[in-house]
């Protein structure tokens, strides 16, 4: 027998669409909000929005009439019949998200249209519970708390808080830049997170982020034929391992867009490595008939018509944008790692005096690839052992140290070799032993970062710690450094653990490579530089230290440390046959 469902069942079924955790409930209870012209938004959560979320605006505000109606299926105040659907100009239309919200939750609305009286209205897991008169101000307060308790299955799907409250995060950051002349306010556990003021697009940028990001941004002001592209760009010092800073709103949405993206890295293509992202928030604009908008809440995807012209013109205006940052920065170089060898000041070419002992660098973005590339030629190199045999090193151009074997001489990158001492010290001290010596900061230093940085920060504290980190947490996202890691220069700090986080927030693990990344990062950080003057002595340690480790051919990177100069090239090069 085919029966109707009853309402509260199929408003379950509906929700599984359009809620399925605490950031999509956020996300519709905001656009409800910015669809009532609110100019200030607060979002409270408690528990990362797990327990409780509770969202107040300064909107127009329901009539008392209209509550009800409001959590009825299909209800909406926003479009009238199908000639509207052509020229929405809300985020909402469809007059679903409140019967499924409330069809899994506990409400509690408050709302207060102009010259009206406000009115509070309680609904639990779709039942009604009470309509009366409230003293709210006008505009709207709505808390929702107790997510799919009556569909336990479903609340088993719900994961961490941490993991919760960061999708909140991140739908944060998309709303409060998309609409940045909102005051925007975010609280988690009696804690402020955001308090952002209604300002410019670059204001709120600076606010979100920090104020020096400006330096980094270029704007982009784009106009050609029926498209507009607006906003900012980031230079090379944003560049991040991770994707989290791009932000790309067509027409007014939020979308994601593989095509776009690509065409925005091209644009960068000779200044940014494979599995780095640049920061941009660009906001395309076009005629509503040139692309095709999947209109289910959940979709972040559209069509367009013509990609081709989309990819062109986001090419021509990046590129147009990047001019500028490939001039005014000098100390860029492009050339990837094997050419610059073949450029470095030795009068050979590396190709001439390649031996078996000489490791080129792989380009593989692939960390564990490049070791793995390295330890492959390393093999082969096992029966031509270096032998040092004089006393004589010298170091030329405060770089490269010189010194003769056996067979020939040898030149050895100060760095790298330096590098590789330092990396396999500490990498065995913290699988096998007690972690890095720590070094007490003479003036403890406070570090601030962005909430969602911060939570994966407490998540890896514990490696951390392992390399020679002493921390303690210092409320506000903010930490107290007060002992680092032996060797790492003053100053290295907050470089060094950022760097650690991006990498745990791109592998999300803490396995053994994670590990042998904080201890190369760690190396890189720490090791001499080029530029640094040694004496004979020190020159000396650190080819007897190389030379002690493991593998002293190759650096943690996978760049060559040595190049073998062999007599026997030498000689051939002079002619002596
Ligand atoms: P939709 O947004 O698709 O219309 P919703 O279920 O999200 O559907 O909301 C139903 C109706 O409730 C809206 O059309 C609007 O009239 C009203 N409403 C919801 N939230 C608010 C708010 N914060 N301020 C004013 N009106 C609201
Ligand atoms: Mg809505």
């Amino acid at each position: 027998m085919i029966k109707k469902l009853p309402s509260n069942l199929i408003n379950q079924i509906a929700a599984g669409e359009v809620v399925d955790d605490p950031a999509s409930i956020v996300k519709e209870l905001l656009e409800n909000s910015i669809d009532a012209s609110s100019d200030s938004i607060e979002i409270i959560l408690f528990d990362g929005g797990k327990k409780k979320i509770i969202i107040n605006d300064n909107g127009i505000g329901i009539n008392k009439d209209e509550i009800k109606a409001a959590f009825k299926r299909f209800a909406t105040s926003k479009i009238k019949n199908a000639e509207d659907l052509n020229k929405i100009n809300t985020l909402g239309f469809r007059g679903e998200a409140l019967p499924s919200i409330a069809s899994i939750s506990e409400v509690v609305i408050k709302s207060r249209a102009q010259k009206e009286v406000g009115h509070e209205y309680k609904i639990s897991y779709g039942k009604e519970v009470h309509l009366k008169p409230s003293s709210i101000e006008c505009g709207t307060s709505i808390e929702i708390k107790n997510i799919f308790n009556n569909l336990p299955a479903r609340k088993k799907f719900l994961k961490g808080e941490n993991y919760e409250y960061r999708k909140i995060l991140s739908l944060f950051k998309i709303f409060s830049l998309h609409y940045s002349r909102i005051n925007m306010k975010l609280i988690n556990n009696g804690k402020i997170v955001y308090d952002l003021k209604g300002s410019s697009l670059i204001n709120r940028i600076c606010a979100l982020y920090t104020n020096g990001i400006s330096n980094s941004l270029i704007e982009i002001k784009f106009q050609k034929d029926n498209y507009k592209i607006s906003g900012y760009i980031g230079n090379l010092s944003l560049v991040k391992q991770s994707r989290g800073n791009q932000f790309l709103y067509i027409n007014g949405r939020y979308i994601k867009d593989k095509l776009i993206n690509m065409s925005i890295y091209n644009s960068y293509r000779s200044l940014i490595a494979r599995g780095e992202y640049p920061f941009f928030i660009l906001f395309l604009d076009l005629p509503s008939n040139y692309l095709d908008v999947n209109v289910h809440p959940k979709k972040q995807e559209v069509k367009f018509e013509n990609e081709l012209q989309i990819q062109h013109i986001f090419k021509l205006s990046i590129s147009e944008a990047l001019k500028n940052i490939t001039k005014t920065i000098p100390s860029y170089n492009p050339i990837p790692l094997s050419e610059n060898i073949q450029t470095s000041e030795i009068p050979f070419s590396s190709k001439e005096i390649t031996s078996e002992h000489i490791l080129t660098a792989s380009n593989s973005p692939n960390y564990t690839q490049n070791i793995k590339n390295a330890e492959i030629r390393l093999n082969r190199t096992e029966e031509h052992k270096i032998e040092i045999e004089s006393n004589n090193v010298w170091q030329i151009h405060n770089k490269y140290i010189i010194t003769e074997i056996t067979s020939g001489i040898i030149i050895i990158d100060q760095h790298v070799a330096h590098e590789r001492i330092l990396y396999e010290s500490s990498k065995k001290s913290i699988e096998e032993g007690e972690g890095l010596s720590s070094q007490k900061i003479l003036f403890p230093q406070i570090v601030k970062f962005n909430p969602e940085n911060y939570t994966y920060l407490l998540e890896i504290m514990y490696y951390l710690k392992k390399i020679g980190f002493e921390f303690r947490e210092f409320g506000d996202n903010q930490i107290v450094i007060e002992g680092s890691p032996s060797n790492l220069p003053i100053g290295k700090e907050e470089e060094t653990i950022n760097e650690i986080i991006e990498h745990y927030i791109k592998t999300k693990n803490t396995k053994s490579e994670f590990i042998e990344y904080m201890a190369s990062t760690y190396a890189c950080k720490a090791a001499i530089k080029a530029g640094d003057k040694l004496s004979s002595e020190e020159c000396k340690e650190l080819i007897d230290e190389l030379f002690s480790t493991e593998h002293p051919y190759y650096c943690p990177h996978g760049r060559p440390i040595i190049i073998n100069l062999p007599l026997e090239d030498l000689d051939k090069r002079f002619e002596r046959h």
